[in-house]
């Protein structure tokens, strides 16, 4: 039995019998609070006892109209805490979009959450009124996706002796492809998909892995199923197996890919774990580290960014909720400005809080957002009205598991046969793209 079998064999074995409690139910929970009233205007009031908080902070009414008229050409928006709360659009953030476009600003979104896909996203927009493009929106997923294709993990390697086969000119002999494993949810797996690399079944829904589970799965490891690359991800079903599949492999020399460090996202009153919980699992569980984090606080997001539409860094605005990932992502990739806001994780007194740091330590100074204001809309001069009844997204979109077909989709595993538990499918748990018409 072929190593590939025999991991679709345990994966099969251990799959419940009993079918799941319905989704819509279970992740109710996700859904967030609305963006809490008066935030902004909270900033404004607040007291500047600090230099480095007077300096950063804009109290104008006409936010950075000024620098946008004169100093941008380019806004990079993250998405979540500065266009949406998870499913619900932040008030004002759709007219702040379309503000900047009518001043003829080239807007692009750039988010570490890797779950989704880019044309998840658009669809998304498209849903909330917004056409955005997939071409516009770039992810730690598809950034993932682009470096693997970099180090040509979409490109067939060719031994001496291969020889063509079959209509399409796929080749024999010793030619095959690297292979990736990947811990993550549907938006690495689309856009591996989309990048032509392949991705391996490892041992997608086993939970155990017992110590002669190990050892057996070493000896199951041939060449020829070997693993080039790691990619870690947020993955709301990570379990054990997983965790020892991915160190197995990259303990064989696997590349260790991570698409972003994030401990968590603020859900409710509380930290839902994020990637960086399940790459940190990983590293300490193989001894090594990432070679790269593809989302932010790495630049490579946004030098792919430059890389694919020729945007001037230097005339580039990035604006994020987050310090230590957004701010940080633009001040690594040399954006012209970088601008926070205070509708998503961070309050304005988390940042008088490393501003006071900051007055007492030049050195930290360095790590402050160039400007800080309280939401999108007041950044483009717009009024921010916290009760502006804000249009949600259908619960679809809260989705953070991966249905079976999926993972079949995902990963073709071609010589086992489909698994028996696929008829417990429910049809209106399944992401239907129809459901993200644009709004009429
Ligand atoms: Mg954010």
């Amino acid at each position: 039995m072929s190593a590939r079998a025999r991991t679709a064999s345990l994966a099969r074995a251990s799959r419940p019998r009993t079918r799941a409690p319905r989704r819509r139910a279970r992740f109710d929970a996700h859904r967030r609070a609305p963006t809490p009233r008066g935030r902004a205007d909270a900033v404004r009031t607040m007291a500047a006892d600090s230099n480095n908080l007077q300096r950063v902070l804009v109290t104008s009414r006409d936010g950075l109209t000024r620098e946008l008229d004169d100093d941008v050409d380019a806004v990079v928006l993250d998405c979540d805490g500065v266009v949406w709360n998870g499913d619900r659009l932040i008030p004002g953030a759709r007219a702040a979009i379309e503000a900047l476009r009518a001043k003829k600003k080239r807007v692009f979104f750039a988010t570490n959450n890797s779950t989704k896909s880019r044309a998840h996203y658009a669809a998304k927009f498209a849903s909330l009124g917004m056409e955005v493009s997939k071409y516009e929106i770039y992810t730690s997923a598809y950034a993932a996706a682009m470096y693997l294709k970099q180090r040509r993990f979409d490109e067939i390697e060719e031994g001496d002796d291969a020889e063509p086969r079959g209509e399409h000119g796929e080749r024999g002999g010793d030619a095959r492809q690297k292979k990736v494993y990947v811990i993550g949810e549907r938006g690495v797996m689309e856009e591996m998909e989309e990048a032509g690399i392949d991705v391996e079944a490892g041992v997608y829904d086993s939970v155990r892995c017992t110590g002669r589970d190990w050892e057996e799965m070493e000896e199951w490891l041939d060449p020829e199923d070997d693993v080039g690359a790691v990619v870690v991800g947020s993955d709301s079903a990570f379990t054990f197996a997983k965790l020892a599949y991915a160190s197995l492999q990259i303990q064989r020399g696997a590349l260790f890919i991570a698409t972003n460090p994030d401990a968590g996202d603020k859900i409710g009153r509380a930290l839902y774990p994020g990637a960086g919980a399940i790459v940190n699992a990983v590293a300490t569980a193989c001894g090594e580290q990432p070679e790269i984090y593809c989302g932010k606080p790495s630049s490579f997001m946004l030098d792919l960014l430059c890389e694919h539409t020729n945007i001037d860094m230097s005339r580039t605005l990035v604006v994020g909720d987050r310090i230590d990932t957004d701010i940080a992502f633009g001040k690594a990739g040399k954006a012209g400005l970088t601008a926070l806001v205070f509708t998503g994780v961070t309050d304005s007194e988390q940042l008088r809080e490393k501003c006071l740091l900051a007055d007492a330590d030049e050195s930290l100074a360095d790590a402050l957002p160039d400007r800080a204001i309280g939401s999108l809309a007041e950044l483009v001069g717009l009024t921010f009205n916290p009760d502006e009844v804000c249009d949600s997204v259908s619960d679809v979109d809260t989705d953070v598991n991966i249905d079976e077909d999926d993972m079949l989709r995902a990963f073709p595993v071609s010589d086992a046969p489909l698994p028996e538990w696929s008829q417990y499918d429910d049809d209106d748990d399944q992401f239907d793209q129809t459901q993200y018409a644009p709004a009429s």
